[in-house]
This record gives structure tokens, sequence and C-alpha cells, in this order.
């Protein structure tokens, strides 16, 4: 399939060559590139950053992936939600000209000896409770790069650890592409957005809140740099665990760049949450 065919097409390519036939289509005819890496089950979150490539002038490409390597033993990845037509639509109604949906063998042909670790801003937060997890990301996001040779690629704050390690691997390895983060896309009353949230029971859906209720507290509490973050972290956490949560893995202020934890701030930061409601594990965060 060519990605040309039709002005408004969405061309569904399934391996590498036919992702760089696609994309070089755009390349000659002098458009700019912009990559959406995803694992599907696409929401609005997604969408929005398919906007972001748009709103830049670049041709929009998503790849959806559900990638095993940055999944524990005992994570999701089976129960994973999938739902390939589905995010098709939302694509093509988005606008997007490219999507690249590459089966397991296509993106690790035969046996893979190259990994990418970035190491420092992987040690806390996520890091330490999902080994392996950022090697994976950053290994199938170079890959990805590396496959559709972007101008730019864009990623959303919603998982802002991974879009620290992505700015890190790409500075530090002195790749030629632009990463940009986009805001995190929530609902109505704040929770945000996830392909993850549909694992979530009525009851618990608002219990879920209550993440988001405490990260706004708590940003608005240690803005002023005089009350501690420990002290202010903790509370929290305690009301997520009266809030029905089952397990605060983690609930902290932190540098902005280097994800170090804050006693106090005074510069940019960041509060930022890590916790199980039932089956699920949620994840989110907020610029303090
Ligand atoms: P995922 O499919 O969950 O791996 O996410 C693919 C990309 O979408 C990542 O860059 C995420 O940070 C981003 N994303 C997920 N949820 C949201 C959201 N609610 N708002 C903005 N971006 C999001």
């Amino acid at each position: 399939m060519t990605a040309s065919a039709n002005a408004n097409d969405l061309a569904i390519v399934r391996t590498v060559a036919d992702l760089r036939r696609a994309v070089a289509d755009f390349r000659k005819a002098g458009r700019t590139i912009g990559l959406v890496p995803t694992m599907g089950a696409l929401h609005e979150g997604h969408v929005s950053l398919v906007k972001g490539a748009l709103d830049r002038g670049d041709v929009p490409v998503t790849s959806i992936f559900v990638n095993p390597t940055q999944f524990g033993p005992k994570e999701d990845f089976s129960a994973y939600p999938r739902d390939e037509q589905g995010d098709f639509d939302k694509l093509r109604d988005a606008q997007c000209r490219i999507v690249f949906a590459p089966s397991k063998d296509e993106m690790y042909p035969g046996e893979q000896l190259t990994t990418v670790t970035v190491a420092g801003i992987t040690d806390g937060l996520c890091g330490p409770l999902r080994p392996g997890h950022f090697q994976g990301v950053a290994t199938v996001v170079s890959k990805l790069l590396l496959m559709a040779m972007p101008d730019r690629a864009y990623f959303g704050e919603k998982d802002y650890q991974q879009l620290q390690v992505i700015k890190r691997m790409v500075r530090d390895l002195a790749m030629p592409f632009e990463i940009v983060g986009m805001p995190t896309v929530r609902e109505k009353d704040g929770l945000a957005m996830s392909s993850r949230n549909r694992y979530l029971s009525a009851e618990e859906r608002t219990q879920a809140l209550c993440m988001y209720r405490q990260l706004v507290k708590v940003a608005d509490t240690v803005r002023d740099g005089r009350t501690s973050c420990a002290e202010a972290s903790a509370a929290a956490s305690r009301a997520l665990r009266d809030g029905g949560f089952d397990i605060v893995e983690y609930f902290t202020v932190v540098d902005a760049e280097s994800l170090k934890p804050l006693e106090r701030v005074t510069g940019p930061a960041r509060v930022i949450a890590a916790a199980r409601l039932g089956r699920t594990r949620l994840i989110d965060n907020l610029a303090v």
C-alpha cells in the first residue's frame, strides 16, 4: 500500500520495509514526519499526540505495538487491552496518515543481543518497582525511531519518567530526533486517561479520582517552598489508602529533570505517584 494513494488515507503497514517506503513517499513530497509510539487501546490522550504532530505540520505516523520486553513476568502483558480495528478508526478520524502495527517477529526478528539502558533517572520511582521496564521501553523506542526516522516524536507527560528517560537517551546518544512532551489529557473529573482505566470497576473508577485530588493538593501545598515535600506526600499516601487504594507504591515530589526526591521546592518540580487499586496500577503526576 502506498502512503499517497489518497489524500486522506490511513496507510496500514506491518513491516519495517513498508513503513520506510510510506515515510519516503511523504519525504519526497517535502513533508516532515512526527512519530507517535503507542501500545494501542487508543483514547483521547493518544489522539492528542497525533494532533500535536499535525499542529507542528508533521505527517503523523502512529505505531501500535504491545511491547513484551517492557512487561514484567507478573504484569498484564497478555491481559493488556487490544482493539486494532477500533484504533485504526480513531487514527483515521484523527487524520493520522500511517499506522505501523508490526508483529512481535517483525520488531524482534531472531535473537536480539542489543539493548539500550538509561541509568540514574531510572534508579527511583517506577525503576526499582518494574525491573527491566525502562530498558524495554528505551530499546523499543530506539528501534521505532530508527525504523521511522521521524523529525519529531511525541510522548505524553502522563508517563513522566518515561518521557525523561527518552529525552535523556536521545540526548546522550545524539539521536537526530526532537522529543516533544505533550500535556496529560484528563477525564472531565480529572482522572488521567489511560488504556488501563478500562480495568476499573464502577466503584474503583470513583476511588481512582482520589489520586488526582491528592496530586493537586500536594502541588498546591509545597509550591511556596516552605512546606516539607515528605510530610505533604506522606499525608497524601494516607489519604489514598483511606480512599480505597490497596498499595501506594510511591507518592513523592521530585526535581522535574533529574527525578531526584526534593525536601523543599526551589525550582521546576513534579509531584508524582503510583498506586494499586484492585488489579489496576495507576500512575499520574503534575507540575508543581
Ligand atoms: P501507551 O499506549 O500507554 O504506551 O502510551 C503511548 C503514549 O501516549 C505515551 O507517550 C503516553 O505517555 C501517551 N499517553 C498515554 N495516556 C495519555 C494521556 N492521558 N494524555 C497524554 N498522553 C498520554
